[in-house]
């Protein structure tokens, strides 16, 4: 008979597109044993996740909750929940996330008008307002807040007010903006909203919290026909999370204390305060690498402080430079999705990934590397002015 080793994996410095680190209070949480799903005790830990969710997506929305899945999930749910077959949508696409909304939204029957802007550039209002007039009665408006493939943040309250102009939902996602930027549902007038786990609210994958508003959940109850998925049906969703608490599915219970831990770690160290540490680190980052004279892919102005694209200079193999990365110092990046592979790497700095460490040691090793390699630039240049970030902040 084959003998299994103990699974063993290596320690690795995730600046990646996520999963990002995950703080040790997090895994501790998460080794605590699986009690009932309808326990009085698991109960109290689902109604402690639904309050801080509400805190960090700052709204007040009732049906605030973690879908059962990664981010996909949870985008699945927003969608379905809101389009019916036959409806009108318009779904912004400007990277690899937008268009997954698109294919989604097609299955599920809707009528898509898809808006494409480039890929590393985000919309203007005007585009999703003349989009709108065309349309005879759009149901939807989708978006994603950061484009995690492209590195660009996509502003949103002038968006959403031409949505409720013209009568439809708008539906955002934000899962890699929220815990990172400010994210601020009800007094932006969303409508809808997911994100993920492992992003930036610093647990592993495999939960998507989100929020909608009583205007979609109106919607929902008066629809024609039921949600396209059994599981993901917020009305009966709903009636576990809600005050019901009948049985749908069973939470993965695990998740959820490690979920909890995570938002109870957000709002410990304060939304303003964790948004400003994502910037700070970012533009270390960005100093660096401009000082290495190479590019950011994102304009300035629109970039995100989590996810950071660096166009690949001419004659570098992105591919190896990753590999090297990984083999040599353990540090996970990305390369680029779709049109942009072999264009880009996509550096992450989300949740407890976002620190001081590891930009220094990042720039350090990927110094090395690229002169290794044969791009030349001014040597130690790019620590340096990161540095020089720092030491002005003191
Ligand atoms: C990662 C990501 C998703 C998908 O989330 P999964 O957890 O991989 O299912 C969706 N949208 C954006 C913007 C993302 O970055």
């Amino acid at each position: 008979m084959t003998s299994w080793k103990e699974l063993q994996v290596p320690q690795r410095i995730l600046m990646g597109p996520g999963p990002a680190n995950v703080p040790p209070q997090v895994l501790n949480a998460m080794t605590q044993c699986p009690i009932g799903h309808l326990d009085p005790a698991f109960l109290d830990v689902m109604n402690d996740v639904k309050a801080m969710l509400q805190a960090i997506f700052q709204t007040q929305n009732d049906r605030t909750l973690a879908v059962s899945g990664t981010g996909t999930a949870g985008m699945e749910t927003c969608l379905g929940n809101v389009i019916e077959p036959g409806d009108e949508v318009i779904i912004c696409v400007a990277g690899f996330f937008g268009d997954r909304m698109c294919a989604m939204a097609e299955r599920m029957g809707a009528q898509v008008t898809r808006l494409d802007t480039e890929w590393g550039t985000a919309f203007e209002p005007e585009q999703v307002a003349a989009a709108l007039k065309k349309v005879k009665r759009p149901k939807a408006v989708a978006i994603v807040h950061a484009e995690t493939s492209t590195g660009v943040l996509q502003p949103l309250e002038d968006i959403s007010r031409l949505a409720h102009e013209y009568g439809a939902f708008f539906l955002v996602d934000a899962v890699t903006s929220l815990g990172g930027v400010p994210v601020k549902v009800d007094a932006w007038g969303i409508d809808a909203i997911y994100s993920a786990s492992q992003k930036c609210l610093g647990s592993p994958p495999g939960l998507a919290p989100m929020s909608v508003n009583d205007r979609v959940l109106k919607a929902l109850f008066n629809r024609k026909r039921p949600v396209h998925s059994w599981y993901l049906d917020l009305s009966l969703v709903g009636q576990y999370w809600g005050t019901e608490r009948i049985y749908h599915h069973t939470a993965p219970i695990n998740a959820i204390y490690g979920l909890r831990e995570a938002l109870r770690l957000v709002l410990e160290e304060g939304l303003e305060a964790r948004w400003a540490r994502h910037l700070h680190h970012h533009k270390a980052l960005v100093a660096g690498i401009e000082a290495m004279g190479l590019q950011m892919h994102a304009k300035a102005g629109y970039r995100l402080p989590m996810l950071n694209t660096v166009r690949v200079p001419n004659g570098i193999d992105e591919a190896a430079v990753r590999r090297r990365l990984l083999e040599d110092y353990s540090i996970e990046i990305a390369g680029g999705l779709g049109a942009l592979r072999g264009k880009i790497w996509r550096i992450g700095l989300m949740g407890h990934s976002s620190n001081r460490r590891n930009v220094m040691l990042f720039l350090a090793a990927f110094e090395e590397i690229l002169l290794d390699m044969g791009y030349r630039f001014d040597k130690g240049a790019g620590i340096e002015a990161a540095a020089a970030v720092y030491h002005a902040a003191r």
